[in-house]
């Protein structure tokens, strides 16, 4: 099959979040299942083009928004380490910047027109590529305008090229909406017909992830059970009445992992590889996290990790709670994190007040989270919402027990811990289930007391989790089906 990614963000190029890891691992995935997968995306100033080794492929590139045209190139390499394209559309007004979404945690006010060029851009290279993909697999808001571009552009859906493309939207968070004010809908062409509540518009704003959600052709999601969640008002963000009436076009598919990557038996980043079934090495990974900390290195104190973006959806709240009380306790915890400014402040405050026991690495640090997945005995993932989650997967093929709230993808990938479940192998981790620091503390208590009162069933939980399969084989063959079903519409 001839399969596009639209993405804005691939891990090694640039990332923000888990997007860039399924943004690279899922399209590689089908490379190697033998599908002609190409990825497209914008070229940010980060993107590294020496490093990368990115080629000019069409020297001259021009798209139309509004009464202005922007003038750039498209570039190409191959992912690293595959022969599969990577093609960067590098329009420099719009993405020759510092940040990628946002500079200093403030959105750029032109982002409506910067992605929605680069979603005209991503179809035109394919015409002048003379590549025509079956189906286009777009990502989240940044992406979601394509499938109204196909269905409804003057130029687009009356173009041969085009009229049998078939679009799959995977929402990777609704939170993020990609809502403009309405020129958007003029700008780049697209007709006022479609700017109705049944199209595109969005309490009187023009949302490109509705827009997605309206027009593709199929809409996928990144767990089951998050699936079902955004169907209700607690999760819908406001978008459930439609995604309501696309029910039948909606799917759950869990994320998967890129297990050679996190792979702790081969990985170089971590203090000493780590073997499953013994969980050999893992003494090493904590005493050096304990050493980076700045803790005292005793092999038997609890360390707790956390690795995530600072922000309201994260339970950082909850977190912050809970560390108040865990401060008193012979624990010792580091949380690696950006985002709100005034997560970053209580946490530098609380490290400056315990360096013994609490550690804040306030940056973004690939490195620092393989040791922290690989030296934590229990990682923490308060989510007040998860539409999948990469860190508990992570966290448990490197030996860290979670500890997380029951959302989303965090109940389609923890089993919950108990004596009966550990024994037979299937447990691997704890979940707590209403939003508050008193049940999450209760659960990382559990953890504990396991932890430090009965080593045979802490360390049988450690295997469980260590043994589970979180590759991408399973997903990337329900993704070939969806595909399937998409070309049969
Ligand atoms: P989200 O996409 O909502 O941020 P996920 O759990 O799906 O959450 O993915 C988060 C990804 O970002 C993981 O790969 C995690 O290791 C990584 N990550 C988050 N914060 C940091 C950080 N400060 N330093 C390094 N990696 C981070």
């Amino acid at each position: 099959m001839r399969i596009l990614f639209v993405c804005s963000e691939v891990v090694p190029f640039v990332k923000t979040g888990g997007l860039a890891d399924v943004c690279a691992a899922l399209p590689k995935k089908l490379h190697e299942r033998g599908h002609d997968v190409r990825i497209v995306m914008p070229r940010y100033r980060a993107v590294d083009v020496a490093k990368f080794n990115l080629l000019p492929l069409m020297p001259e590139m021009k798209v139309r928004y509004g009464g202005d045209t922007f003038s750039g190139e498209v570039m190409r390499t191959s992912y690293p380490g595959t022969e599969m394209p990577v093609y960067f559309v590098d329009l420099p007004n719009l993405f020759d910047r510092d940040g990628i979404y946002n500079a200093s945690n403030h959105d750029y006010l032109d982002n409506d027109r910067r992605f929605a060029c680069f979603n005209m851009a991503a179809l035109w290279l394919l015409k002048g590529l003379d590549w025509q993909p079956e189906v286009i697999h777009l990502h989240d808001w940044q992406a979601g305008l394509i499938a109204a571009l196909l269905k409804h552009h003057p130029e687009v859906c009356t173009n041969e090229f085009f009229t049998r493309i078939k679009s799959v939207l995977t929402i990777h968070n609704l939170a993020y909406q990609g809502n403009f004010g309405p020129q958007l809908v003029g700008d780049i062409g697209l007709p006022w017909s479609i700017f109705t509540s049944e199209g595109m518009e969005f309490y009187g704003r023009a949302s490109t992830l509705k827009a997605g959600i309206v027009y593709s052709d199929i809409v996928t999601t990144v767990s089951e059970t998050y699936a079902e969640e955004i169907l209700r008002p607690e999760y819908g963000a406001n978008l459930e009445g439609v995604l309501n009436a696309r029910k039948s076009r909606l799917h759950g598919i869990l994320n998967g992992i890129d297990t050679k990557v996190w792979d702790p038996a081969t990985d170089t980043l971590i203090a000493k590889p780590i073997h499953a079934a013994s969980g050999k090495g893992r003494a090493e990974c904590k005493a050096a996290l304990q050493e980076l900390c700045g803790f005292p290195k005793k092999p038997n104190v609890p360390l707790l990790g956390l690795t995530t973006r600072l922000t309201g959806q994260k339970g950082i709240d909850l977190f912050a709670d809970a560390v108040n009380t865990l401060l008193t306790e012979d624990v010792q915890i580091v949380v690696l994190g950006t985002g709100e400014e005034r997560y970053e402040n209580l946490f530098r405050e609380g490290a400056h007040r315990f360096p013994r026991k609490f550690a804040a690495k306030l940056s973004y640090d690939e490195t620092l989270a393989h040791r922290i997945y690989a030296g934590s005995d229990i990682f923490l993932i308060p989510s007040a919402f998860e539409p999948c989650g990469l860190t508990q997967m992570y966290a448990m093929r490197y030996g860290a027990i979670p500890v997380a709230r029951a959302t989303g993808g965090l109940v389609d990938t923890v089993i919950p811990a108990t004596i009966e479940r550990i024994e037979k192998g299937v447990a691997t981790g704890f979940l707590f289930t209403h939003y508050n620091a008193g049940a999450f503390l209760e659960a990382i208590h559990q953890a504990i007391h396991l932890y430090r009162n009965d080593q045979g069933h802490w360390d049988k939980l450690r295997r469980n989790a260590m043994a589970r399969d979180f590759s991408w084989d399973r997903s990337a063959v329900a993704y070939e089906g969806l595909y399937g079903k998409a070309l049969a519409l």
